[in-house]
Order: structure tokens, then C-alpha cells, then sequence
């Protein structure tokens, strides 16, 4: 099945919103299966965070990223990126819809809460980039069967 990488950012981490936001893609039905806490250096941000080196607020982005650290997620579930994606919401979280995850618990472009890869293709560069292949788990918990209909499990 298909995988995507979440942060949850230092404006998740500062503001005691880990468990809220973590329980909202359980709730969902998506697989954890990968978890950690890591530190973010400018190196690996430069990378993640390539297509904006040059915008005037990759300065402020760079040092808000670098706050605190960060948790790192591997999420699991059939179109996962898309799924995801819709319950992150627009970048400005005071213009994200009420429902989504930066529309329900942020008031800040910048300050968004979490990451979410944006398409498969980047999800797996970021699951990479992030992750070693022994972090990311393959198991199917007890709950799959009943999240899923056995013709979208196959
Ligand atoms: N960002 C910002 N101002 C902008 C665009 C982006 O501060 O005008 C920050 C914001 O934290 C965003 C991140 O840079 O989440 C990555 O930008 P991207 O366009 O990839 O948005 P996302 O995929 O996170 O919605
Ligand atoms: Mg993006």
C-alpha cells in the first residue's frame, strides 16, 4: 500500500498538538508505520524543502523548522498522499477549511503544523530521505480488515 511522510512541526510540537493530531490519522484508519523524533539541520532542510531555497522567507522557514525537534511519521493507507493531504489543508492555515488539521488548529502560513508529501512520487523521496528501511514497518494491524473492504485490500 501506499506511504506518505508527515512532520509534525515545532509549531505542533510547542503547542502540545502531537497527540490531537496523531489520533486524527488513526482515527482516520491510516497505519503508523514509522515513527521517531529527530532534530532538523539546515542540510537536510535545504534539501526537503528544495523548491523554496529562494523565496525571501526560506530564512524564517529554516529557523523555525530548527525550533524544536520534530516527529517524523511513515503513514500507510490506500492513496495515503491524497488522504492526507486533503486532512492537512491549504499552506495558510488561516485559510485552510474548518475540518482540516492547519484549518482547525493553526492561524499561521508559516506555522502550519504539520508537513504532508505532496504527491506518491515525493513521498517516497521523503520516506528517504527521513527514514532507514528498518524504521518503516511492514504489519498489518488487527483493525485493517474492518477498515477496509476485501476487494481493496487485494
Ligand atoms: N511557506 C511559507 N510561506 C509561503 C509558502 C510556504 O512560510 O508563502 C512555508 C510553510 O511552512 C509551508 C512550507 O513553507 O508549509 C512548504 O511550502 P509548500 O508550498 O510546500 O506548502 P505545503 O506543501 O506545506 O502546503
Ligand atoms: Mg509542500
Amino acid at each position: 500500500m501506499e506511504q506518505t511522510l508527515i512532520i509534525l512541526k515545532p509549531s505542533a510540537i510547542n503547542r502540545s498538538l502531537v497527540g490531537d493530531v496523531i489520533t486524527r490519522f488513526q482515527r482516520k484508519g491510516l497505519v503508523i508505520a514509522g515513527i521517531k523524533m529527530m532534530q532538523l539541520d539546515e542540510a537536510i532542510l535545504r534539501e526537503h524543502y528544495a523548491h523554496l531555497v529562494e523565496r525571501p522567507f526560506f530564512p524564517t522557514l529554516l529557523r523555525s523548522m530548527m525550533a524544536t525537534p520534530v516527529i517524523v511519521m511513515v503513514l500507510r493507507g490506500k492513496d495515503v498522499v491524497a488522504v492526507v493531504r486533503s486532512m492537512t489543508g491549504a499552506t495558510n492555515s488561516r485559510v485552510a477549511a474548518p475540518g482540516t488539521i492547519r484549518g482547525d488548529f493553526g492561524m499561521s502560513g508559516q506555522e502550519n503544523i504539520i508537513h504532508a508529501s505532496d504527491t506518491p512520487e515525493n513521498a517516497t523521496v521523503e520516506v528517504a530521505r527521513f527514514f532507514a528501511p528498518e524504521e518503516v514497518f511492514d504489519y498489518s494491524p488487527a483493525t485493517l480488515s474492518a477498515t477496509y473492504a476485501d476487494d481493496e485490500l487485494a
